[in-house]
């Protein structure tokens, strides 16, 4: 039978998992070995995925992959028998001290002697991030949500004369090289080789965080448990014998909690001893694989033992031993390359493997697995003694809102609508504060510097474009406060598990769906929030679809021109053109999927974390963190972009007498949309609409102050060039960037957006409604803005997919725009 096969509320005993590769390990590592039990606990509301608990924790696997995993209902006899043996396995001392590993180089020792290094190696969610900005008083995002910390983080502080670096690494459930993070890991502890590891261990979930122990304890690196959320450990009323656990794995291990800072000088004086050899409590423990592997173990020994002293030092002999016989590639590699005798190894282990296979009738990967599962069972049924499932049941009560059937997705599209209401609505306040600051400012200066280029440059170009930008700060924060709320107090991932099977569609991971959303609000954060996915290509590709989720800088040039061609069906129209970007989206993540991202790099199977009520400071951190990095990154590429504008649209000089139109049309912005004008007449757009085009590929709300000056100056007839020749970007962009509310009244918009009028499409007389139509469609999809694509370089890491994202983006936006004017022009 399989793990599908079973119904919300049976529980069954795996038999074992099929499949191979990546998926198979990940899935092992996470806990689903042989004789393991794992109950249903529901399905999401479309059915798949579904949530399954296991060893006190809760995971969500498509259906698909529970497909792959084999299991036995409740009570058989074959799995109580091998669920006995594995909790049997034991540990042995390391006696010959085969298993020493060489610390640091001597070189790199010099001069350095009053410093450590460590490392924060542990599963993720287990608290490795806030324990990090415990120690080394930094900002780094904390989350209740895997995959949040992506790169290893270097932090340095110092301690009872020593000084202390540190490093945040991303968190991994074992050190088996399939998946990025654990590639990251891995490579960090060969390479750097940290003078003591911390292994950041949750105690809320001991079981599986001691998994990752047992890998640890098996490289025989110096090293340190931090068990961390002690006070959780507490809380359920459980009690653990810490001192009997350090003796069974041979690891010191210090109670910890990092959120309040308990226990950290205890840990770093650990840590301390370790480095000076002084520390009692930690030797080196060997475990034990089983009469079959052991032999095969023995025999490896006796015929590679002529090269162990080529063997690398910074892994113990005995782990290179094991991951050489289960076929380890990195493992492998790194033996080839130093040991001379490395060619006539590998038929001795396949002959050994094929032994063992035989002899346990399961591969090497799944017995090693299983026995480390045993060990660590072993370790805690002698030492822990389990308390009430305080935290599982409140988690439990949460779920079944947020994830039944009826209620899941209204809750979610609730809080999404409050997520928004919040950061448009409310930030519109302190939005009016800034601007009037802005203003002010402007004012100021203006008065200050005299009448000429200078003067405007000063205030139109940089005052106006820096003030273009911090207005939007305010609703920046807010979102962000939103999201870290959702994302540390566990619901994001919820909203991942809910909304997967929608994003499967599209070949996305639920976890993209967040991203996107916030695309509506700004595609900056959006983009930013795409780090959170594990999947390379799945981040990648959620990054290069997000332009095409329509943001709100985007909103009032539909505004301003459905209330000029389509008065009365303006919500239609807008709705469309919302649809038509989502479904662009949807469409170009399915091409990408198919071109070139074939495969997804790593399964769905995601952790589900119990909610935790989010502490105020690390909420307050994030935000502002976010809101540092968009003034900071965004913020300087919109400067550089209005200044660029601005100084387009400005010279050459306009001779006296041109109105605004005139100027704008001899302008330098004014000559690239006259040149690129031919490309647009097919699509129905006229020459002012490609300039005001133009203008907004620094930033979008550019578009509408364009259009405002262009059609502002044509209508009046007395136009007196001096005040009305201001340039395209002037600082209209300001007002209009910041309309984003969706029901504002539409004059009013038109007003602000427009400038001076745009008298309800009389003045705009080279235009067509289907141009317009085509136009709205245009600059939905066209060119993603420069702020954008500042964050699509970051994110999706090169400049190649900056350049993918401006060439397909713009030549989609014609295609659509083209097929819109040319259909609608059959009923026109
Ligand atoms: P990482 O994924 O290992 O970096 O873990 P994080 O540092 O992001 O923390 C995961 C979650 O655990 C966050 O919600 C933290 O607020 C929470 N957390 C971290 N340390 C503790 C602790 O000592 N006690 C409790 N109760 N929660 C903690
Ligand atoms: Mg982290």
């Amino acid at each position: 039978m399989r793990l599908s096969d079973l119904h919300t509320g049976q529980s069954g005993h795996i038999i074992k998992v099929l499949g191979h590769g990546g998926f198979r390990r990940r899935i092992m590592e996470m806990g689903f070995v042989r004789g393991r039990r794992v109950e249903v606990i529901l399905n999401a509301p479309l059915k798949d995925p579904i949530k399954y608990g296991l060893m006190g924790y809760e995971v969500s696997l498509r259906r698909s992959e529970a497909a792959m995993i084999e299991v036995e209902v409740e009570g058989g006899p074959r799995s109580r028998e091998v669920n006995d043996r594995n909790a049997e396995a034991g540990y042995n001392d390391c006696a010959d001290g085969e298993c020493e590993t060489a610390p640091r180089t001597a070189e790199g020792l010099v001069g350095r002697e009053r410093q450590i290094e460590i490392a924060l190696v542990g599963n993720p969610n287990s608290g490795k991030s806030s324990l990090y900005n415990a120690l080394s008083g930094s900002h780094e995002h904390v989350g209740n949500y895997s995959g949040v910390t992506v790169e290893g983080k270097r932090g340095a502080f110092s301690f009872r004369g020593y000084e202390f670096i540190v490093y945040d690494l991303p968190g991994t459930y074992a050190l088996s090289p399939y998946s990025p993070e654990e590639l990251y890991v891995r490579r960090h502890l060969t390479e750097r080789i940290p003078d003591v590891i911390v292994n950041v261990a949750a105690a809320s979930n001991l079981e599986r965080n001691l998994y990752l122990t047992t890998e640890l304890i098996d490289i025989a690196q110096e090293m340190v448990m931090a068990l961390n959320m002690y006070d959780e450990l507490e809380q359920s009323g459980a009690t653990l014998d810490v001192e009997a656990l350090e003796t069974l794995t041979g690891v010191p291990i210090v109670p910890v909690v990092a959120r309040d800072g308990r226990g950290l000088d205890e840990l770093l004086q650990t840590v301390i001893d370790i480095y000076e050899h002084r520390c009692t409590r930690s030797r080196h423990v060997h475990i034990n694989y089983g009469v079959a592997i052991e032999d095969a173990l023995g025999k490896l020994r006796e015929t590679m033992a002529v090269d162990f002293g080529h063997f690398p030092k910074h892994f113990s002999r005995r782990y290179l031993m094991l991951k050489f016989l289960e076929g380890d590639d990195y493992v492998e590699r790194m033996l080839a390359e130093v040991c001379p005798h490395y060619g006539e190894w590998t038929p001795l282990r396949d002959e050994l493997v094929a032994r063992v296979e035989k002899e346990l009738g399961e591969d090497i990967a799944t017995a090693v697995t299983g026995e480390k599962y045993g060990f660590v069972a072993g370790a805690l049924r002698e030492t822990l003694t389990p308390g009430r499932a305080d935290q599982i049941s409140t988690t439990a009560a949460i779920d079944a809102i947020v994830t039944h059937k009826l209620w899941g997705f209204p809750v979610f599209f609730l809080l999404m609508w409050l997520m928004f209401e919040a950061t448009f609505k409310l930030g519109q306040y302190p939005m009016g504060w800034i601007e009037g600051g802005v203003e002010w400012i402007g004012g100021l200066v203006g008065g200050i510097v005299p009448a000429g280029a200078l003067h405007d440059l000063l205030v139109d170009g940089i005052i106006g474009g820096v003030g273009s930008v911090i207005v939007f700060l305010p609703n920046i924060l807010i979102l962000f406060l939103c999201i870290s709320f959702m994302e540390d107090s566990g619901y994001m991932a919820r909203a991942a598990f809910i909304m997967d099977k929608v994003m499967h569609r599209i070949g996305l991971h639920g976890k993209s769906f967040i991203p996107l959303v916030m695309g509506f609000g700004c595609n900056v954060p959006g983009i930013m929030a795409a780090r959170a996915i594990e999947s390379r290509s799945s981040r990648i590709i959620t990054v290069l679809i997000s332009p095409f989720i329509s943001c709100s800088a985007r909103l009032p040039i539909y505004i301003m021109l459905t209330a000029a061609f389509f008065p009365s069906h303006a919500s239609l129209v807008l709705i469309s053109i919302y649809v038509t970007g989502i479904v662009m989206a949807a469409l170009t993540a399915l091409l990408l999927r198919r071109t070139m991202f074939k495969r997804d790099d790593t399964p769905f199977v995601m952790e589900l974390p119990p909610y935790r009520l989010p502490t105020l400071r690390t909420v307050a951190r994030h935000m502002w963190g976010k809101g540092r990095q968009y003034l900071r990154k965004m913020g300087g590429v919109i400067l550089v972009a209005s200044i660029a504008v601005w100084l387009l649209s400005y010279y050459p000089r306009p001779s006296v007498g041109m109105t605004a139109a005139q100027q704008s049309e001899q302008s330098w912005l004014g000559r690239v949309g006259r040149f690129v004008e031919p490309a647009m007449r097919p699509i129905g757009i006229p020459w002012k609409g490609t300039v005001a085009l133009v203008a907004g590929v620094g930033a979008k709300e550019v578009t509408v102050s364009t259009l405002g000056v262009l059609y502002s100056a044509e209508t009046k007839a007395d136009t007196k060039t001096k005040t009305d020749a201001e340039p395209a970007a002037d600082g209209a962009s300001i007002e209009s960037g910041i309309d984003v509310d969706v029901d504002v009244d539409v004059e009013a918009k038109a007003e602000a957006g427009a400038g001076a009028a745009i008298g309800a499409g009389t003045t705009m007389s080279d235009w067509t409604p289907l141009g317009a139509l085509s136009f709205m469609i245009f600059a939905l999809l066209y060119f993603p803005c420069l702020a954008a694509l500042a964050a699509i370089r970051k994110e999706a890491g090169g400049m190649r997919w900056v350049a993918l994202s401006v060439v397909y983006n713009t030549l989609v936006a014609w295609v659509v725009a083209f097929a819109i004017h040319a259909i609608g022009g059959l009923f026109v």
